[in-house]
């Protein structure tokens, strides 16, 4: 169906607001006390993903979002997997409508209580039009997004159900990886099924700019420990002859990447697909600068690899980090000893046609060809956790995002650009048979699983609106549209 086609269709849905009654962004600015007042309230509830001393707090918060639905109009039940509890919502209208899965998350980081300044992580602030908190933008925001971009819906178009069908999942384990994530979508795959889904969990570009997310990386976890002696060893005994497990580590990630900043497990490029001259020119659209990334992203500088913008980088090639080291007596009282074992945690990000088995086979192959025999290792891949890159097809539900996005953020958008991070885009995809929508309400500046999460009260206003506007968009298309 064409465009003008899916117009002409938009009796059923509305999107002029009712005559006297408020616009999206009016009824959403009214409502603001109400949504940070909610926001600030599912903050205080701990649900830390996989803390033994939250399960309670997990299903607090499970229950705190149910009750939320029931006001929004939406009924839910509680979804088990594993120790934690997904929380399943629906209010279904007419099966000719077309069906939307939202999916989401209610579990958060562990926060150090040290690198929070600004409040407590389970205290919620608001300063500089900010709500600060763990989840306040990962991704209890996100949520609350939703359950306002519907009343907004209802209210702007003088409607009492929503323009299209609803389904909601908000998951409890997303920051640990979904481990029960693809058994629960096997064991409710009727009941979740639908047209198109809805993804939100991402970050826009900037408040003045929105962009429409097209794509997402992949991740897969490592880690890698080397073992130089039995035991730890008194460096004055040893020292100048003893193999050092801390030296050797240090050269094998140290070696990751070349002088031009590409990852040097072998073979690493081969299958990735080749950046298009179209994504390449989509991206440089962007409004791009290295001052005001590095501001913003509170980084020291740039870096990656050479012949590649840093969206590019960020968003369309792979890349490689190490997320910990460990060796040696990092705290406490120091014992002058050459630590026996050294441990680094990798984390590799990857783009499409890149393989999940395959990647992890040339990191092991890394690992081999520079760890000298002086020492043993032993190098864990977690592939059964690993997430493929997805990308979101081109046709007429990206156009209705990207029109949502122009009326909720109230600018015109055609701005494109990708998800650094992972998620389980791909696994709802394949299981539900679905193409994904990204629609997310952070910002690079958030602080994600960091201090001083926050999340602006604007970006959460306008990512509730274009919510709001997308139903209406999706209403007008006919299920098969979408499909
Ligand atoms: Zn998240």
């Amino acid at each position: 169906m064409s465009v003008g086609a899916a117009r002409g269709a938009q009796d059923r849905a509305s999107m002029s607001p009712v005559a006297g009654g408020p616009s999206v962004s009016g009824f959403l600015a009214a409502s603001t006390a109400q949504i940070v007042h909610a926001l600030d309230e599912w903050i205080r509830i701990p649900s830390v993903a996989a803390d033994p001393e939250r399960t309670a707090d997990m299903l607090r918060s499970a229950r705190w979002l149910r009750r939320r639905l029931r006001d929004a109009g939406l009924s839910s039940r509680l979804l088990r997997s594993g120790e934690s509890a997904a929380v399943y919502a629906e209010w279904l209208v007419d099966p000719d409508l077309p069906t939307v899965l939202v999916y989401s998350h209610h579990d958060v980081r562990h926060a150090k209580a040290e690198e929070w300044h600004v409040t407590s992580p389970f205290a919620p602030t608001v300063r500089d039009n900010r709500l600060f908190g763990r989840g306040a933008s990962d991704a209890k925001g996100q949520v609350m997004a939703h359950l306002w971009g519907l009343r907004a819906h209802l209210a702007a178009t003088g409607r009492n159900q929503p323009a299209v069908n609803l389904k909601l999942l908000v998951e409890g384990e997303e920051e640990i990886g979904s481990p029960h994530l693809a058994e629960l979508l096997d064991r409710h795959r009727t009941e979740l099924s639908c047209d198109i889904i809805v993804f939100s969990d991402t970050v826009q570009w900037q408040r003045e700019a929105p962009a429409v997310v097209t794509s997402m990386r992949g991740v897969i976890t490592g880690s890698l420990s080397i073992t130089g002696a039995a035991r730890d060893l008194h460096s004055g005994a040893v020292s100048g002859a003893a193999v050092n497990a801390t030296h050797v580590l240090a050269e094998v990630v140290g070696g990751l990447h070349d002088a031009e900043g590409r990852v040097t497990l072998p073979g690493f490029y081969d299958d990735v697909a080749p950046l298009t001259p179209e994504r390449r020119e989509e991206l440089a659209e962007l409004p791009y600068d290295d001052d005001s990334w590095t501001a913003r992203t509170e980084t020291r500088g740039v870096t990656g690899e050479a012949g590649y913008t840093v969206p590019e980088r960020l968003w369309e090639r792979p890349s490689i980090e190490v997320l910990s080291l460990l060796a040696g007596d990092p705290e406490g009282i120091a014992r002058a000893v050459i630590p026996a074992t050294a441990q680094a945690g990798l984390s590799i990000r990857t783009v499409p046609n890149q393989k999940i088995a395959t990647v992890a086979e040339q990191l092991r192959e890394y690992v081999r060809q520079r760890t000298p025999e002086t020492v043993t290792y032993s190098l864990e891949v977690d592939e059964e956790l690993s997430q493929p890159p997805y990308v979101t097809r081109r046709g007429v539900a990206l156009d209705c995002l990207e029109r949502a996005i122009a009326a909720g953020f109230e600018r015109p958008t055609g701005l494109r650009m990708g998800n650094a991070g992972g998620g389980p885009a791909d696994l709802l995809a394949r299981t539900l048979d679905a193409d994904v929508l990204f629609l997310g309400t952070g910002l690079p500046e958030d602080h994600w699983h960091a201090g001083d999460e926050s999340i602006d009260i604007d970006m959460l206003l306008r990512g509730a609106a274009s919510i709001a506007h997308l139903w209406s968009e999706l209403g007008a298309m006919r299920p098969a549209d979408l499909r």
